[in-house]
């Protein structure tokens, strides 16, 4: 019976001053069945979800004031002051042109620097809506107790009186009391600023009222990490009721910090800005001596003005910060979640990955397919995780419970175990109920699935063969004690109290392999190290001493099965009298009696394989870093081909004989690396990069978090890794899978790829329209050939809209087949910003002769340069799209949007010349026919010197 939803506890109250037996009480719930789900929906109205209100950052005015803080924007606000007041003198003095608008220019500007505010600040609240959006699609899970099964919740699902089961790794989602714990040590940091681990214990007593939250060891805390070690725990308190919700108010959120890009692009604002002041100087100082004074001086200032709009680059911004969302957008398609912006543009010159190899070069599917004992090697087998199968010795059909030792490795290896199997039916999950053959073979219509590592799902499934269901023997024997499996540690103990020694009559038959001692101690683990521990072994019914004989017999087994690619771990146990204390754990695990090995295949992933031959192609070299054994993964590292035949391996214990510039040597031939920890791989990133690689590396422990970091894009695994790595990441792998990694490698080549193609197409104009202008006074023309307003709609729309188009341009067929792009190169580097001035200079020779002849014979010459200038850069568009291929080679429909831009710009030039209204606001003439096909001819000679220098590159390749 639940109590009614009002006799439900406030939740501020001091829980820590209460015993676990009280607690669970007021919350009415119990540590072994947990809520219900009826329970917990109820729950969940009365108490909302478990979330921590936002934080506000930057108020909305702030970021909308940030927004004018740039440069160039307030360059531009010059201009418009400025040119109101030439405005406001002809208005005094009656100079203005009759049905002129006055200060139309000013507006005009204001307008234009007001909306680049907007779509700025737009645009950074969208990016900051996006990465939320995008965070919670990796929002942690939490494994519960509900209806007395334990499943896998959001953790925003949370509701009090929830039993939650933590594990090193796992970032506390929500405030509680320890109901059980084995060598539990969390990181308080985030809340106390504690850098070092503290210790927690169940505490069956209540701590007195002053505890501080330091100190109170029976409890845990929102946003803390557990770092060792693992827990039951009730929830008592969520979202703003817990201690991290009472301080959030108090968080200020972190600045952003500026991308590469951003910062390359603050930097070309500044160029932009100084340069285009020194050419404004230069043509008045000129002008004024080529006039003999300061009688066109008015002029000279108009000039200025339009070539200071000029400069500036208005669309660019916005533009790049579309392609960065599309770039995030098209990643998180193909599997690959950035946690960080930087990684979008940083990810094409990745040139080294370093991959683990358990899940993510592998299918993380383990399969048991040899188990070897004393003497005997027996093949099992059966599908997946399904626990029916047959044990062979020899070709024959064997009988498990004929062989002691095999039958206690079984039994080990689901006791010394966190994992279960359950049948999942597909029609509801929660039909799920533990190892239920019955419902399977009732429908059939699902599949054995496991909650936990594969590695222990793969045992547990194993033992079902042979009749050990998981479920009957936890309660004969029952865990007491353990030391948890760690990364470092490389095996996993459990201390489990034979029921007998309770005198309870009637228990199972226990077979007659569990000696008659109170306690057991099983481990499992990599099995030179288990081995280690051993001084006899089982041989049917008897103990025997292990002789070095037998110890060399048992790793070249080990060595055999590894050299298939099986995955082995070695088992062993020990008889106890006592429970030992939790620190005595390398005194406990000693005097162990050997078992056996059991070798599992996980098959390595087909996409992998061809991932590795592609990022190959692309400069990219693959690396493999495990923690299994050097021969597992040399045979599947050669499977892959990351690895040769006979290529060498480096293991964890020779790595540590390395000093630091061996290992920089080593690095650059070496590809796999085995049995190595955690500390291991940072040293290895370390070294790479010392090489000047740049590195992404794969991780997924609660230790992995400093080779993460200090990798140059780290990647977490978003299916099995712990929240301490994604938070350490700069990627999340949705799928676990190395050919993501390799796919988002591609897709951020050609983000980097696109942002260079674009802003070679708009600052290329920008210079066009720079010098054209300047020319003019200096020709002794008499007008501004293009006024501040012109300027604008170029820069804004006749160049933006292809700009946007050309950012969602295809990958161009070279993307993975050409070496990877130094992070620290400029954006102009390899021939970009040479090409920006030649381009430059080719548009302004091409307008300045059409400008120079139009003047002579045609009324419109200012309608006509600017038109030409506008038609030129469509044509730019079209032939800018690939740097190799000529246009005619492209597919003209494989980027619509372009076709579709240029169609649109074109025909609103037109609307800009023909309708009359628009006319009059931006200053054009109608042109005749004649005059438009000579604009139409002088523009194309752009497209046509575009596709000619790709022809003479190819040339001068070919020769070479
Ligand atoms: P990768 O680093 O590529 O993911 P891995 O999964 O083999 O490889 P770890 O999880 O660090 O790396 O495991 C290292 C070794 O520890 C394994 O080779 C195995 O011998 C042993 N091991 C793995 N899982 C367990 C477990 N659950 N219990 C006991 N020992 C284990």
């Amino acid at each position: 019976m639940t109590k009614s939803s009002h006799s439900l506890p406030n939740l501020d109250r001091s829980w820590y001053t209460q015993s676990i037996e009280q607690t669970l009480d007021l919350l009415d719930t119990n540590s072994d069945v947990g809520l219900s789900t009826s329970e917990v929906e109820l729950r969940s109205r009365l108490y909302g979800t478990n979330e921590i209100e936002e934080v506000a950052g930057r108020a909305a005015w702030e970021i909308l004031f940030d927004q004018f803080k740039d440069l160039m924007l307030l360059m531009l606000v010059g201009v418009a002051v400025v040119s109101g007041v030439l405005d406001l003198i002809d208005l005094q003095s009656g100079g203005a042109a009759a049905g002129e608008i006055p200060f139309k220019d000013t507006i005009a500007i204001m307008l234009i620097v007001i909306l680049n505010g907007v779509l700025g600040y737009l645009q950074e609240s969208r990016a900051e809506k996006a990465l939320a959006a995008l965070k919670s699609l990796s929002a942690p899970k939490v494994r519960v107790i509900r209806d007395s099964e334990p499943v896998e919740v959001d953790a925003k699902d949370l509701v009090p009186g929830d039993v939650m089961l933590l594990e090193a790794g796992a970032q506390v989602a929500a405030d509680g009391q320890l109901i059980e714990v084995s060598n539990l040590q969390v990181s308080e940091s985030a809340l106390t600023g504690e850098a070092k681990a503290v210790n927690k214990q169940a505490t069956a007593e209540g701590l007195s009222e002053e505890t501080s939250l330091g100190d109170r060891i029976g409890s845990i805390f929102t946003g803390t990490e557990v770092t060792h070690g693992r827990a039951k725990a009730v929830v008592t308190g969520i979202g703003m009721h817990t201690e991290l919700g009472k301080i959030a108010s108090l968080l200020q959120s972190v600045e952003a910090e500026d991308t590469p890009l951003q910062q390359r692009m603050n930097q070309l604002s500044k160029t932009l800005v100084t340069g285009s002041l020194v050419l404004v100087v230069l043509v008045i100082v000129a002008g004024v001596i080529k006039s003999g004074g300061f009688n066109r001086f008015r002029e000279l200032v108009e000039v200025s003005l339009s070539m200071a709009v000029a400069v500036v680059p208005e669309g660019l911004p916005a533009v790049i910060t579309v392609t960065l969302a599309l770039g995030t957008q098209r990643m998180v398609r193909r599997q690959a979640l950035i946690r960080k912006l930087t990684a979008v543009e940083t990810l094409g010159s990745v040139d080294t990955i370093c991959s683990d190899k358990t899940g993510t070069l592998t299918q993380n599917k383990m399969v048991v397919q040899e188990v070897v004992t004393q003497g005997k090697r027996l093949k099992v087998t059966g599908e997946g995780y399904n626990p029916t199968g047959n044990f062979f010795n020899d070709e024959e059909s064997i009988i498990p419970q004929e062989y002691p030792e095999l039958q206690a490795l079984l039994i080990s290896g689901v006791l010394c175990n966190d994992a279960f199997l359950k049948y999942q039916r597909q029609a509801s999950s929660q039909e799920a109920k533990g190892i239920a053959k019955a419902a399977e073979e009732q429908d059939g219509a699902g599949e054995w699935m496991i909650l936990g590592d594969p590695t222990e799902g793969a045992l547990l499934s194993l033992a079902g063969k042979a009749s050990f269901e998981q479920e009957s023997l936890s309660h004969q024997l029952i865990r007491v004690g353990e030391f948890p499996f760690s990364s470092t540690r490389k095996r996993m103990s459990v201390i489990c109290e034979s029921i007998r020694s309770r005198g309870v009559e009637g228990a199972i038959n226990v077979p007659e392999i569990i000696p008659p001692s109170p306690y057991v101690m099983f481990t499992k683990g990599s099995p030179e190290l288990v081995l280690e521990l051993c001084q006899q072994f089982k041989l049917g019914d008897q103990i025997v001493a292990l002789t070095p004989q037998h110890r060399e017999q048992v790793l070249l087994e080990n060595d055999r099965m590894a050299a298939q690619g099986l995955r082995v771990l070695g088992f062993a146990y020990k008889p106890m009298e006592f429970v030992p204390p939790e620190e005595e754990e390398s005194a406990t695990e000693q005097d162990l009696i050997w078992l056996g090995l059991v070798g599992m295949w996980d098959a390595p992933r087909t996409e992998a394989k061809i991932a590795v031959s592609k990022s190959r192609t692309a400069g990219i070299r693959p690396l493999m870093i495990t923690g299994d054994h050097q021969l597992t993964a040399r045979a599947i590292a050669q499977q892959l081909g990351i690895a040769e035949d006979g290529e060498r391996v480096i293991t964890g214990r020779e790595l540590e004989r390395l000093g630091a510039e061996e290992l920089e040597r080593e690095v650059e031939s070496v590809s796999v690396y085995a049995r190595v920890s955690p500390e291991h791989k940072l040293r290895i990133v370390q070294a790479l990069q010392k090489q000047g690689k740049f590195v992404a590396m794969t991780g997924d422990g609660v230790n992995d978090a400093p080779a993460l970091k200090q990798a140059d894009i780290g990647i977490a695994m978003g299916v099995t890794g712990t929240d301490v790595s994604k938070e350490a990441s700069d990627m999340v792998l949705l799928d676990d899978n190395f050919a993501t990694i390799v796919a988002a490698t591609e897709e951020g080549r050609v983000v980097y790829a696109n942002i260079r193609r674009f802003i070679k197409y708009i600052l290329g104009s920008n210079v066009g329209e720079l010098i054209t202008i300047g020319a003019a006074p200096l020709m002794g023309l008499p007008d501004v050939p293009l006024s501040p307003l012109q300027i604008l709609w170029m820069n804004l729309v006749t160049d933006g809209l292809p700009a946007l188009a050309l950012a969602v341009e295809p990958p161009e067929p070279n993307v993975m087949t050409r070496a990877p792009i130094s992070p620290n190169e400029s954006v102009f580097a390899r021939g970009l910003g040479a090409y920006i001035i030649r381009i430059g200079l080719i548009f302004a020779l091409i307008t300045i002769v059409l400008m120079w002849w139009a003047f002579q014979n045609h009324e419109h010459w200012r309608t006509m340069v600017f038109t030409s200038l506008c038609i030129a850069q469509m044509g730019h568009a079209l032939a800018v799209r690939s740097n190799y291929q000529l246009t005619l080679e492209l597919n003209p429909f494989s980027n619509p949007y372009l076709l579709a831009s240029v169609a649109v710009t074109t025909a609103l030039q037109l609307l800009l010349i023909y309708v009359p209204a628009l006319r009059d606001f931006f200053g054009t003439e109608i042109l005749t026919v004649s005059e438009l096909l000579i604009c139409l001819g002088f523009s194309s000679l752009i497209f046509v010197w575009v596709e000619l220098e790709k022809l003479v590159m190819r040339w001068f390749q070919a020769r070479r």
